[in-house]
């Protein structure tokens, strides 16, 4: 090995490697760099005022595929969606599996602006941190794919394994397009095996392998009382309001503890299995650890069925929350009965569960505990079931070696709360391909809320990870990832 490579301390490189892991460290300035220009393009999704960024985010992720050595580099369109950016190098030859690299280039919008301590879209390093919107989720991820493509390019102009690189832009608003996606473009991205850098890692310097995401569904709700507002000294006392209605009809979903009080929402939720409450277990759950990380103020408590653990809750069992309501602000606010409340909810759905049939129910929950007569209508919106998959095989096996390697400790296997729509249709469509869900981020991210960041020194450890993986996964034969 090079004596004058920067690499981790805790790294050991698997023998044979050692050509690639120093250019994966030299090349990091550059890296580095790429990925500081793709955060300064706020690529938000959801912001009909962004449609240009998110494209040009989709360009200049494709200047950096073609800079790793890819070929066929290109934007993937589909009327409305905003764009992917696909490329690939086939030359590993017919016998080495092909491998499907999946980040996304879009991102959350920045919250509230006052509460980050540097320009969302500025990246500015401090502590260690590389702050910014979309830093570590998820062009951190996208620039692991490129440094590892990279350095096995420019060490061997090779790579040990078929390559394509999918990378979405609409990961942030629920890939409303997936399906169409799905249907035009599968046969181009088939592979053996998925690959994704979107995840969490346990803790700094922990590795995380995830094995489940929670699924994810929205309603919108409106209660209407009256034709239009009126006097609240006039007729208040006798008429109802919408607001004061849709508050009782919030407040019937859950439990006092917190747990959902929907009839049959969660009638099929998968229970954990005892391997799978073992693993937890052995995570040491420390709640005052996630107060902290959340910063949940002096004083509030935890929510949900106290009978089971944090991390079960917030990742095997789902959740229905409010998340938007239309009516008039404070500063707004006339003496009126309002006539009309409009209302999001959000939910997360848990392994088991099937999204129609629990959404269905929370509609025919809404509809029977509506007050005093007043009208109520629920708009079903997109959703997505949970994701499982079974721990075990060569791709597996060869995803935790790598982590092993990088990092220089064994990964956590971990459920997530969140989901990604993408695994479940594509690992689907290719037949069962097995799906590795590599950590990016850890916790101190706060990817979605203000002050996003990455850990620069874990980056680091994550692009080694999947330099080596590519060349475990070499060893997996094509058909050598189910289990
Ligand atoms: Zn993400």
């Amino acid at each position: 090995m090079s004596e004058t490579t920067a690499l981790p301390s805790s790294t050991h490189v698997p023998d044979g490697l050692e050509d690639v892991a120093d250019q994966v460290a030299a090349q990091l300035p550059d890296t580095r760099a790429w990925l500081e220009d793709l955060v300064r393009i706020p690529s938000i999704s959801v912001s009909p005022d962004h449609v240009d960024q998110v494209r040009a985010s989709a360009e200049r992720t494709a200047e950096r595929l073609r800079d790793a050595g890819l070929e066929d580099v290109q934007l993937l369109e589909l009327e409305g969606a905003h764009p992917y950016v696909t490329g690939s190098w086939l030359h590993a030859g017919p016998d080495a599996p092909t491998v499907l690299l999946y980040a996304h280039h879009d991102v959350q919008p920045v919250g509230t602006p006052d509460r980050w301590g540097s320009e969302p879209f500025t990246p500015t390093e401090r502590d260690g941190r590389l702050f910014g919107r979309g830093a570590a989720d998820d062009k951190a991820g996208i620039m692991a794919h490129v440094a590892a493509i990279r350095a096995w390019l420019t060490a061997r102009g090779t790579l040990p394994v078929n390559v394509k690189v999918i990378i979405e832009g609409e990961e942030e608003i629920g890939s409303p397009h997936l399906g169409a996606f799905l249907e035009r473009y599968a046969e181009l991205l088939q592979a053996d095996v998925i690959v994704l850098t979107d995840l969490v890692n346990w803790k700094l310097g922990w590795p995380g392998l995830t094995t489940t995401l929670r699924g994810m569904a929205d309603a919108t709700i409106t209660v209407r009382s009256l034709e239009q507002p009126v006097h609240s000294g006039m007729w208040g006392g006798a008429v109802p309001d919408a607001l004061t209605a849709t508050t009782r009809l919030l407040a019937s979903l859950h439990h006092d503890d917190g747990s959902i009080a929907v009839a049959g929402f969660a009638d099929d939720v998968r229970p954990m299995s005892d391997d799978e409450r073992a693993q937890v277990a052995a995570l040491g759950e420390d709640p005052d650890e996630i107060r902290h990380e959340v910063r949940m103020l002096d004083g509030v408590r935890f929510v949900g069925d106290p009978d089971r653990t944090l991390l079960e809750r917030m990742w095997a069992q789902p959740t229905i929350t409010p998340t938007g309501m239309d009516v008039p602000s404070v500063s707004d606010a006339s003496n009126t009965l309002l006539a009309r409340v409009d209302t999001k909810l959000s939910c997360r759905l848990a392994p088991g569960q099937d999204p129609d049939r629990a959404m269905e129910a929370l509609a025919q929950h809404l509809r029977d505990h509506t007050p005093w007569g007043v009208h109520v209508e629920v708009a079903l919106g997109e959703r997505n079931p949970a994701w499982v998959m079974e721990p075990g095989g060569a791709a597996w096996d060869a995803a935790i070696d790598a982590m092993a390697a990088a990092y220089g400790r064994d990964p956590a296997i971990l459920g997530c709360g969140g989901s990604i729509p993408f695994v479940g249709p594509f690992s689907d469509a290719f037949g069962g391909a097995p799906c590795l869900l590599v950590g990016i981020e850890d916790p101190a991210s706060n990817a979605h809320g203000e002050d996003e960041s990455l850990h620069l020194e874990d980056f680091v450890k994550a692009c080694l990870t999947e330099a080596f993986l590519l060349g475990g996964l070499a060893g997996s034969a094509a058909t050598g990832g189910e289990g």
